[in-house]
């Protein structure tokens, strides 16, 4: 059972594909899913798979003559949607069967922009995988699912924290989102940043390290690149999406030809990926020392900013044990969150309280043997002439130890 914001997954792992019919009763509130031609496995205890469920008061089940009736009873109102899935590695075949809540939880709605163009910066935190698809799993049971939820909340907190900025969890649980949703979800929130949260795993124990991605409209840029995109890809297949997927590979082709034109969103989350590299290479081992471009579905946003950050790779023992510590979790979320920061402090969308600090922004500035007016503007990303019109100095006329207001770059 995974409990999403909005509704339960129930998935039963069968034997072959199932027949089955689902009826919802009242007084009291009950969802019946009667499986035709089915027995339980042995040791089955249907009594302990619903405790401690949100919209779950518990699960009966019974033998009712060839067929095997389950018995959902629930808190409120929920209305079921079944369907069945065939096999997809690790998993067989499934019927999965999703309760939606009647009355939905309320939605925060996304921040305005303000009047005075001050509003927040929106990162998307993306945690990937979650309910059903484990994500990678790795030396010790560690999995990938529930280190980069723990990851993402510690990066969000961070965020949320800050003064102009703003968090957006695509995920707050241990639920399946479908990656072409990830977006939807961050893009209604307005974010401007979507960061997709993952570790890797990999054949061989040895490899290890962070990496950082963009989207690449060619090939993937390196052989792991390619592989890790088909396997990130793919997990909408597993998490199961049930009979939407061909609208949404309808969509994949349509994404696909939007981010050709896409160049300069491209570039600038090459440009965010570029900070978010420098700072996790000061906690972490990195994998590559620059940003890699492959085809991840989750980077498709021809409106975002978006980047991938791979952990570390939990199939090395060394690694999957320093990711399962809390401490090398808040080192890293420090890490993505310098690096946004960095990022923003010269990038910031316009509108932004970010983007206006940034241009009321003045440093004071005392000059050292062997300065030069053109050297500091250089440095500081402006001009002499902006130097000279701020302090009132012509020519080079500068002095060792003189304090100047450097402008705005
Ligand atoms: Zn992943």
């Amino acid at each position: 059972m995974h409990e999403a914001p909005n509704y339960t997954r129930v998935v039963f792992d069968t034997s072959e594909r199932v027949e089955y019919k689902i009826f919802v009763l009242t007084n009291p509130h009950r969802v019946v899913i009667d499986l035709n031609n089915t027995s339980a496995e042995l040791g089955f205890d249907p009594s302990v798979v619903a405790v401690g469920r949100e919209r779950l008061k518990g699960l009966r089940a019974a033998q009712r003559g060839a067929g095997y009736r389950v018995v959902l009873d629930t808190y409120a109102k929920l209305t079921p949607k079944g369907f069945t899935l065939e096999p997809v590695a690790p998993y067989g075949h499934r019927l999965v069967v999703d309760l939606y809540s009647v009355t939905p939880r309320p939605v925060t709605p996304p921040s305005v922009p303000d009047e005075d163009g001050q509003r927040d910066v929106i990162v998307a935190i993306d945690a990937g995988h979650g309910g059903e698809d484990p994500g990678a799993s790795g030396v010790g049971r560690t999995q990938e699912k529930k280190l980069v939820l723990n990851i993402a909340r510690k990066l969000a907190y961070r965020l949320n924290r800050a003064r102009g900025y703003k968090a957006v969890l695509v995920r707050t649980g241990d639920y399946y989102v479908a990656h072409r949703k990830r977006t939807r979800i961050a893009r209604d929130q307005r974010a401007d940043l979507f960061v997709s949260l993952h570790a890797d795993a990999f054949e061989s124990p040895e490899v290890s390290g962070a990496s950082v991605y963009a989207l690449s409209d060619r090939r993937a840029s390196s052989e792991t690149a390619r592989w890790l995109a088909d396997k990130e890809n793919r997990s909408d297949l597993i998490g199961g999406v049930g009979e939407v997927s061909l609208d949404d590979k309808d969509d994949l082709v349509a994404r696909v030809l939007v981010d050709i034109s896409m160049d300069a969103n491209l570039a600038a989350s090459i440009e965010v990926g570029e900070s978010v590299l420098n700072r996790l290479a000061g906690v972490a081992k990195m994998h590559k020392s620059r940003v890699e471009q492959a085809g991840f579905v989750v980077l498709t946003s021809p409106d975002m900013s978006s980047i991938l950050v791979e952990m570390g790779f939990i199939s090395n023992p060394n690694e999957a044990r320093r990711l399962n510590q809390s401490s090398y979790q808040e080192q890293l979320a420090s890490a993505l969150f310098d690096g946004i920061r960095d990022y923003m402090g010269r990038s910031a969308p316009p509108g932004t309280l970010i983007s206006w600090q940034r241009n009321q922004r003045k440093v004071n500035y005392t000059i050292a043997r062997g300065d030069t007016l053109s050297g500091i503007a250089n440095r500081y990303g402006t001009s002499s002439r902006r130097i000279r019109e701020a302090n009132n100095i012509s020519g080079d006329n500068i002095r060792i130890g003189q304090v100047i207001v450097i402008p705005a770059g």
